[in-house]
């Protein structure tokens, strides 16, 4: 009912609503938002767009063309479940105010002109996503030492957050890769995960299950019903900032780093993929783990693209501290059914070919969605297109197998990007991601992000070097 400016207005006032948040995402997919009363806001106001200053947004316009106009999307409308102010919150597009087109650099736009490709090349008609963002809860972290003051030392039974907690039964102790997944009171998230769920979908988006993650120290996972690609997109934002408020709500915080302790389990964002055309599912048949030719050509894209991809779908320097054998993460770039070693999982639980789908499991949920779910997706077509075979599956555990020679994940963010750097033509494909774009991503991760980190000396450094 909230198509036109004028119903959502409407519901709005009914609802006793009294200010609009508009908000989109920079180039790493850290949403930003301003607001305003409703009552300065009529339905001309989203024809015409709302104005503001682009050009100390991370990735956008320089100062010299900084106005930009954001065009609210209606259909991602919310009323925002933690303002004191009853909110309407919206996502929107940014488009150029002189043009009025859309803003090649912005990263909701790119997952918009995914979907449209995808029609384009007539394989199908809607691609589904299903991340699972992994996070664990902390119940102190301080940006210099991290949850513990020995957060590189291999004890993280002292980061488990339940050691500081004031109610002597909540302090059982919560063992280094054993989260997964036992009653209260070693699962001691059990309440405030319930209560994000019940959040979520309060806010339009449906969960399956929630539980505790393997690690020990409070990790957790709550999965969101697979979606189309642009809306799962939106709901992966939606989920980050609700999960984090909600979590703070129990003075908790919310880390979605995907290795914030060594030693344990680190958080991924698992991505579920599949493709469905005139609503029939086309990635079940009569190949391996009941999948399809078409099947097994996206996983072909996704595995030959891996390593470009992965400096979108893994784009921090700390992404690749969880890349490493031992800890459910994949570091191996080949596909297994059921075998949560290597990076393409095909899970088993159903042999429906509606159930079928492709389980990815190197992104980490660091990851801007706008641009990583779309960049899979772009990989998998391209496997589609050039019937890229993916090789012989992997039924072994491969943390245990040094004698199998297959390509690995880079081990650093830069060696990601200079992956992406060699190897984006499909990504250019339809226009959906422009060279322009590419490059300075490239080149914002590597001097504001990989360079960074590199140039400081490490807390572990001094364990091992002060005495030499
Ligand atoms: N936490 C693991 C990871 O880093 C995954 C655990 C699981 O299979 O859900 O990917
Ligand atoms: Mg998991
Ligand atoms: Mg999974």
């Amino acid at each position: 009912a909230k198509e036109s400016p004028e119903a959502l207005l409407a519901f709005a006032k009914e609802q006793g609503l009294v200010e609009l948040d508009l908000r989109f995402t920079d180039i790493r997919g850290i949403v930003q938002h301003f607001s305003m009363p409703l009552s300065m806001v009529d339905a001309d106001s989203f024809e015409e767009g709302f104005g503001f200053d682009g050009s100390s947004v991370r990735g956008f316009q320089t100062i010299n063309v900084s106005d930009m106009i954001l065009f609210p999307d209606l259909s991602t409308a919310i009323v925002d479940p933690f303002f004191s102010l009853p909110t309407l919150a919206i996502k929107c597009d940014v488009s150029d105010p002189i043009s009025r087109e859309p803003y090649a650099n912005d990263p909701r736009g790119i997952a918009r002109r995914a979907e449209e490709y995808l029609l384009s090349t007539g394989i199908g008609d809607v691609a589904y996503f299903g991340p699972e963002a992994e996070f664990f809860l902390f119940t102190n972290v301080s940006y210099e030492t991290g949850p513990n003051k020995s957060y590189y030392e291999v004890d993280s039974h002292e980061a488990s957050w339940n050691t500081a907690s004031k109610d002597p039964a909540m302090n059982y102790l919560n063992r280094v890769k054993e989260g997964y997944f036992p009653l209260p009171p070693l699962d001691k998230t059990q309440d405030v995960r319930s209560d994000m769920v019940q959040t979520l979908m309060g806010a339009g988006i449906d969960i399956e299950v929630h539980h505790h993650e393997v690690g020990g120290a409070g990790q957790a996972e709550i999965d969101m019903r697979f979606d189309s690609l642009l809306r799962m997109c939106d709901k992966v934002l939606d989920y980050k900032y609700i999960v984090k408020n909600v979590a703070a709500k129990y003075g908790l915080i919310a880390t979605f780093m995907p290795k914030p302790l060594f030693g344990d389990n680190g958080s991924g964002m698992h991505v579920h993929q599949s493709i469905w055309k005139d609503g029939k599912p086309l990635f079940g048949g009569d190949k391996y783990a009941g999948l399809s030719d078409m099947a097994l050509w996206y996983i072909g894209g996704v595995l030959k693209h891996a390593q470009a991809l992965l400096a979108l779908t893994n784009p921090t320097t700390n992404s690749y501290r969880r890349l490493v054998p031992g800890y459910e993460a994949p570091v191996n770039l080949v596909y297994s059914a059921r075998n949560r070693s290597a990076a393409i999982r095909i899970p088993m639980y159903s042999s429906s070919p509606k159930a079928k789908r492709v389980e990815t499991r190197f992104p980490d949920p660091t990851a801007n969605p706008y641009l990583a779910l779309p960049a899979l997706l772009m990989a998998g077509i391209d496997g589609i297109k050039n019937q890229i075979d993916p090789g012989n599956p992997f039924e072994i555990d491969l943390y245990e197998s040094e004698d199998v020679e297959t390509p690995t994940t880079p081990p650093t963010l830069g060696g990601a990007l200079q992956a992406l750097a060699e190897d984006h033509d499909f990504l250019l494909e339809g226009g959906v991601f422009t060279k322009e774009y590419l490059e300075m991503y490239i080149d914002y991760k590597q001097t504001q992000e990989a360079d960074q980190v590199a140039m400081r000396p490490h807390p572990y450094e001094f364990n091992m070097y002060f005495d030499f």
